[in-house]
Order: structure tokens, then sequence, then C-alpha cells
């Protein structure tokens, strides 16, 4: 016998959360079906841990500078596994959280993998393999992805990024490789924590798809914290033991570099597995479902958002899909979501915010395009005499005088990033910035000071 829903959303990560939640607001019985924790990515092995590590891998530089403003404070002492039981237990907390708002939102949470049996049908398989049919209406498929092993000898004796949050206790050497997000936010996480790390990037430069100059602006930053980045280098195979001090890297180039662990920060792929997706007739494109502006697949009545779709792949943008799905097709609001003009962050150290287009995108787009920019060291950084430097640049189209990107890299880039988004989105021109009165002394006034046009040279 099945069990009957309107809706049944499979993941419980932000966008099926969001999905569920939503529409039970609006009246319709809805079941989510999770295999893992309730949380997804962004809670349990993503988003949030990593910024508690991130705070955490911070205090280095702050106890560093902690003399000059006339604090001494002794032996320091590190305690890497304290930090890391302290973020599972914060896991643990927010994960009980997220079940109680489901509770309370009247969602039905069914604990286990479900797998497509025709359209409308899904066999969910629970952890003591009992199985349960549920049949719904209407089926989101909001599972998320998973991060993308590649294909090369040892690959298995390394680790991904959801094991770094299972970590117990930290290595002395750890190569990282990649150039994106979670290479770049891990590198720095581990080098603040006493970690010594080498960086293994195929290309010649970080976080494609970035503005150039502030990815270039990361690196410098990350190098003088001693990260080491070994650009045009990728590793060919991975040997050893699966313990501390027992790997060995060796790259296409041949050389060997001895470490206790390897991150593979090789890029994420949408979790199909197990879905049974042909069962439904819902259609892949390469590894991705595809939807319409209504989140809507190939297939009436199945829907999919957040990663799985692979289109922005951000927490806030699975959110807002699932909302706009529910507020569609349960509250009689079509809606929906912009994927222009999407402020985002890497909490490298320095960190990177960032909205709108790259210097490159904007010259490509429009005839006209003026870049105005500064580098300067915050004055949190006078007194401690660290030459950590942080870079504004504003992207403005010239026939217009509107702002079209916006690149900060430094302390507190992220913070300003979101609230830059506004206006950008707003359509501000550079005149607004100019007319608006500079907050004194902050990092940020810098963004309404500058009145000179870069010109190279
Ligand atoms: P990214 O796509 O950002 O980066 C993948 C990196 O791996 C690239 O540098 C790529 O190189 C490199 N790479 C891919 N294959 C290989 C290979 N075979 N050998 C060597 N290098 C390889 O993926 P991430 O895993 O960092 O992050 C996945 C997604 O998760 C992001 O796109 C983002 O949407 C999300 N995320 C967001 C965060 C945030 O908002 N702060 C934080 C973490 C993740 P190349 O550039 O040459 O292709």
């Amino acid at each position: 016998m099945a069990d009957c829903f309107d809706l049944i959303v499979l993941g419980a990560g932000s966008g099926g959360l969001a999905a569920a939640k939503r529409a039970a607001s609006y009246g319709a019985k809805v079941a989510i079906v999770e295999g893992d924790r309730v949380g997804g990515t962004c809670v349990i092995r993503g988003c949030v841990p990593k910024k508690l590590l991130v705070y955490g891998s911070a205090y280095r530089h702050l106890l560093e500078a902690a003399p000059s403003y006339g604090w001494d404070l002794g032996e320091v002492r590190r305690d890497p596994a304290r930090l890391l039981a302290n973020v599972r237990a914060e896991v643990d907390r927010l994960n009980t959280l997220h079940i109680g708002f489901l509770q309370k939102a009247g969602v039905e949470l069914v604990s286990g993998w479900g797998r497509f049996q025709a359209p409308g049908e899904v066999l969910v398989r629970a952890s003591d393999d009992s199985e349960r049919l549920l049949k719904g209406e209407r089926t989101l498929i909001a599972v998320g992805g998973r991060p993308h092993r590649p294909a090369i000898a040892g690959a298995e004796l390394a680790w991904v990024s959801d094991d770094m949050f299972l970590l117990e206790s930290l290595p002395e050497a750890v190569v990282v490789v990649g150039a994106g997000f979670i290479a770049c936010e891990f590198a720095c996480i581990l080098n603040g924590l006493g970690v010594q790390v080498t960086q293994l990037v195929r290309g010649d430069h970080l976080l494609r798809g970035f503005d150039r100059e502030a990815g270039k602006a990361v690196q410098e930053g990350m190098e003088a914290a001693g990260i080491e980045i070994r650009f045009a280098h990728s590793p060919a195979a991975i040997t050893g033991q699966c313990a501390p001090g027992e790997l060995t890297v060796t790259t296409q180039s041949g050389e060997q570099i001895p470490c206790g662990g390897v991150l593979l920060a090789t890029g994420r792929r949408p979790f199909l597995k197990g879905l049974n997706l042909e069962a439904a007739g819902v259609a892949v494109e390469g590894h991705r479902i595809p939807v319409d502006t209504d989140q809507c697949t190939n297939v009436a009545g199945i829907y999919a958002v957040g990663d799985v779709t692979d289109r922005i792949n951000l927490t806030p943008v699975a959110i807002r899909e699932g909302h706009a799905f529910a507020d569609t097709v349960f509250g009689g609001k079509p809606t929906a979501v912009d994927h222009e003009t999407i402020p985002t962050a890497v909490f490298s150290q320095p960190e990177i915010g960032t909205v709108g287009l790259t210097e490159a995108q904007a010259r490509a787009r429009f005839a006209q395009v003026d870049i105005y920019k500064t580098n300067f060291r915050p004055m949190r950084h006078t007194l401690s005499g660290r030459d950590e430097r942080m870079l504004m640049k504003l992207v403005v189209e010239a026939a217009s005088d509107r702002v079209v990107g916006c690149h900060i890299v430094g302390p507190d880039a992220a913070e300003m990033a979101q609230v830059l988004a506004i206006a950008v989105r707003m359509g501000a021109r550079k005149a607004d910035f100019d007319a608006t009165m500079a907050l004194h002394p902050s990092a940020a006034e810098e963004l309404v000071t500058m009145r000179e046009k870069w010109r190279p040279g």
C-alpha cells in the first residue's frame, strides 16, 4: 500500500527543505525523503562547518597581531582536534534544529534513499532495509551534488571535502589539489591551523571565473601566509597508507611530495546515483537534470532545484529556487528566479567577495568599460605591521555609468559584497557611488571615494 502525498521531495538539503516547508505552508501534504542527515551539504558538510573552521583558523592571524595591540598572551597552544570536535557538535545541533523545523512545518520526514519506480512513485529504502512506497502528485528532486574524484591512481586514498569535517586531528603536511572555491578555502583553513600546505593547480591561476586581478590578490595573500602554490602541476598518482604522514603524491612531471593527507577539491557533480530516473523518464543532460524557468524537468509533475540542476551551485540560490517552485506550484504565485547578479564569496584568507561581471566579462559585453581600483593596507594592519593588502575594484559600463561589477579582496569582503549586491542589482551608477557619503574610518569607504579611472601603465 502506497502512502499518498501532494508533494514528495527527494533530498533534505537547502533547496529541498525550503521547498517542502513553503509547500506545506500552503496546505500541501508533503513528505521529504533523506538517506543522510537532514541539512544537506550546506549545514552538514559545507558552508556552515567550513565557515566555523575559517573562523578557527583565522585566530592565528589575530594572535600574531595581538602584541602590537598591547596583548601579550604568553605561550599559545593550538588544538585543532578541539576545534573539529566543537564544529561537529554545532553541526549536530543544527541537524536537530532542522528536523524540528520540519516537524513544526508539518512535513513528514521519511528516512532512507528514494528510488523512482514510475513517475510520481518513489520507493524509499531505510537503513534497516525496510521499504516504503510513496505516491506523489508532484515530485521535487533536490538531491544536490557530491565531490568528484578525478581518475588518478590512488584517488581513493585521498580525502574529498566531506571527509574534512570528520577528521579528529590534522597531519603536519597536506597536499590540496584544485584551484576553486573548496581548494582555496581548505588550503587557507589548514594553513591557519598550522598545517604545511602544498596546493597543486593544473592551470596558471586560482579561482577560474572570478575577476583575474582579484584571484591574483588572493593568490598573493595565500602565498604570503606560507601556502606553496604550484601552478601547472597535477597529481598523477597517490600512493602509501591511508594514515598520517604516509602518503606520497607523484605529480605528472614525476616529482614526489610526501604528506599526511591529500584533499581532492576538483569539483562537484549532481548526485544522481540510485535515483533510477529512467523509470520516471526524467532526462539527464551531461551530469545534470535540466529544468525550465518553473524548475520543471521534461516530465510534467517532476521538478528539480539546487545543485542537481548544476546552474549556480550556491545555497541561497537553491533556497530561492525551492521557494519559487512552491510559490508557483502550490501558492498560486508564479515566481521566476533571477540567476543574474548573484553575490558570491570565497572564504579564503584573504577572502574574496564579488558581485556582477568580471572585468573580462564586461569588456566582452560592452563597447567601453571603465575600471576604478584601489589597493591599500587596511587600517587594522597599521599597528601590526602586517603587509596584507586589500583590493577593491569597480567595473563600470561607460555608456550608462552603471556599476556592473564589484570585486573586493581582504577582510570582510563577503559582508561588503552582500550589501553592494543591492546597489548593483538596482542599477546604481558610478555617480551614485560618488554621491554617497563615506563612512570613516572604514575600509569600505574606499568604494565611494575612488575618483580616478584606472589607465594601463
Ligand atoms: P570548482 O569548480 O570551483 O573548482 C574545481 C577545481 O578543480 C578547479 O580549479 C579545476 O581546475 C580543478 N580540477 C578539476 N579537475 C581536475 C583534475 N582532474 N586535476 C586537477 N585539477 C582539477 O569546484 P569546487 O570543488 O571548489 O567547488 C564546487 C562548487 O561548490 C563551486 O562551484 C561552488 O558553486 C560551490 N562552493 C561554494 C562555496 C562558497 O560559496 N564559498 C564554497 C565551496 C563550494 P580548472 O580551473 O583548471 O578547471
